[in-house]
């Protein structure tokens, strides 16, 4: 019998759908037509690809309910959140319509020559392996400025979203993107390997976890293919006693439970200022308790089921391990179904160093607060994860801040504000975050061939 990969709906674990992987015929003849593909895409004008993605954007806009709504089926995640991510890849796809032109445009550099300039050329395929949190941002992110670029696009998706998967190739399709500019394998992790090293295939991108980063980089580094990694983190989010507590609170409230909690830049873990400490605890705590748990096709709901079994098991034995270990709940958890993944939101305190609510990624609704009495302290035990992806502080203090932005090992750190990704701004971690930067004009020129011309 053929095998199949079968897709489960997490609110109820009921089976959603079934599909058949494409077996490496099927991946041989997609390689070629991307290859194929990009001998013409690479020539094709920016104003023609502009018009295509503006196209795709108008696509998304006219159909985000109905590609939100398998979001929501295949990973869980509430319906009005999937349909706001829907909108914002229209947004990133008009971001790279309207500024690739500018962002790509020669670089001149006055040298001796006549003239000199870095000029920008695209480099063939690139393969994007994505994962589930967001299955249309993450690929949207990667996919409009891929194809500005004049590369084109192979994508391999998480196997619990390839309903998403699908829907995302048909995007480009019919905004009228020409056939094997962008295109979605139905592939394990498994035949990734043989896609990274086939030499058609000049580029990959991966998000996801550390050893799915690992193997990619590793089978790259050994073809010498560039890379690209964003591999989640343990955001810190530091608040002092200057800080306007209600947005601090607001702000920790939603960065940690958005996504059912499930987001490489939700903030993680809160280094409160003694000061305030019991302020901001007592209200921070209020509002977790208050998140309302259930059906992700509601409106009411902030809080749906987690995305398979797996993550939300990791998640139950990382918040006894952290217990075990020495840390206190201090909120009331809801009761949950035991049919489905879910999982309710929790806060918890001091968790010792050694403990997961420490070290690790918690990728689900747990937060783990501990009270320092410093800047410096605080900053210490940020920097104390191997994580390096986003950051955020709540002061008024100038100086407190310029020490943040100094000190704490982050590919960003948000000032008062939600880390978010914005199509305008670079996004990308340092330490076992991954390396390389995606959006704004660093997500273009991730791979690019950067040729040096000099015309005597
Ligand atoms: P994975 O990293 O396993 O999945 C992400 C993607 O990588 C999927 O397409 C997956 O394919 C693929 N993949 C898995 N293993 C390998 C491998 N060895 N080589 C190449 N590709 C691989 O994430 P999980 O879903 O298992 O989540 C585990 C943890 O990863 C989470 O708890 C979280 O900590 C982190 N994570 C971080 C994300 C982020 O936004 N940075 C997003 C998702 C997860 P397939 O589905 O077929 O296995």
């Amino acid at each position: 019998s053929k095998p199949v990969v079968t897709s489960i709906n997490p609110a109820t674990g009921d089976v959603l759908q079934t599909f058949t992987p494409h077996g490496s015929a099927n991946v041989d003849a997609a390689i070629e037509r991307a290859d194929d593909r990009f001998q013409t895409w690479r020539l094709s004008s920016l104003t023609e690809r502009s018009r295509l993605m503006h196209k795709a954007a108008d696509i998304l806009d006219a159909r985000k309910d109905a590609f939100a709504r398998t979001m929501t089926m295949e990973m869980g995640k509430p319906l009005r959140e999937a349909i706001a991510e829907v909108e914002k890849c229209a947004l990133v796809c008009r971001h790279y319509a309207d500024h690739a032109e500018a962002y790509l445009k020669d670089e001149t550099i006055e040298t001796e020559a006549k003239r000199s300039y870095v000029r920008n050329l695209p480099i063939g395929p690139v393969l994007a392996v994505m994962p589930w949190n967001y299955p249309f941002w993450q690929v949207f992110r990667f996919a409009a400025p891929t194809l500005m670029a004049g590369n084109v696009g192979l994508l391999k998706h998480a196997s619990n979203v390839w309903g998403s998967a699908l829907n995302i190739e048909k995007v480009f399709r019919e905004a009228g993107f020409p056939e094997g500019c962008f295109q979605t394998l139905l592939i394990g992790s498994k035949a990734i390997e043989g896609v990274i090293r086939d030499s058609r295939v000049k580029a990959v991108t991966l998000t996801g976890s550390g050893p799915a980063g690992r193997s990619v980089a590793s089978i790259a580094g050994e073809e010498l293919k560039p890379s690209l990694l964003e591999l989640g983190g343990s955001d810190a989010f530091i608040v002092m006693p200057s800080a306007d507590i209600a947005k601090a609170v607001e702000t920790a409230v939603k960065s940690r439970n958005k996504n059912n909690g499930q987001s490489c830049i939700a903030a993680k873990r809160f280094f409160v200022h003694a000061e305030i400490y019991d302020a901001f605890t007592r209200d921070f705590v209020k509002q977790v308790e208050a998140l309302r748990v259930g059906d992700p096709m509601l409106d009411t709901t902030d809080i749906g089921p987690l995305a398979t079994k797996a993550i939300r098991d990791d998640l139950v034995s990382q918040v006894d391990a952290t217990l075990k270990g020495g840390a206190q709940l201090i909120s009331k958890p809801a009761d949950v179904d035991d049919k489905g993944w879910w999982f309710a939101p929790q806060v918890l305190s001091e968790a010792p160093r050694g403990t997961p609510g420490s070290d690790e990624e918690m990728f689900g609704p747990a937060a783990n607060l501990w009270r320092v009495d410093s800047l410096p302290e605080a900053i210490l035990k940020a920097n104390h994860s191997d994580f390096g992806l986003g950051s955020a502080i709540f002061t008024q203090d100038e100086a407190e801040i310029e020490e943040a932005v100094r000190d704490l090992q982050a590919g960003s750190t948000f000032v008062n504000a939600l880390v978010a990704s914005d199509p305008r701004l670079p996004f990308g971690g340092v330490k076992q975050s991954g390396y390389g930067r995606e959006l704004a004009a660093d997500g273009i020129k991730a791979f690019v061939n950067r040729k040096t011309v000099s015309v005597s």
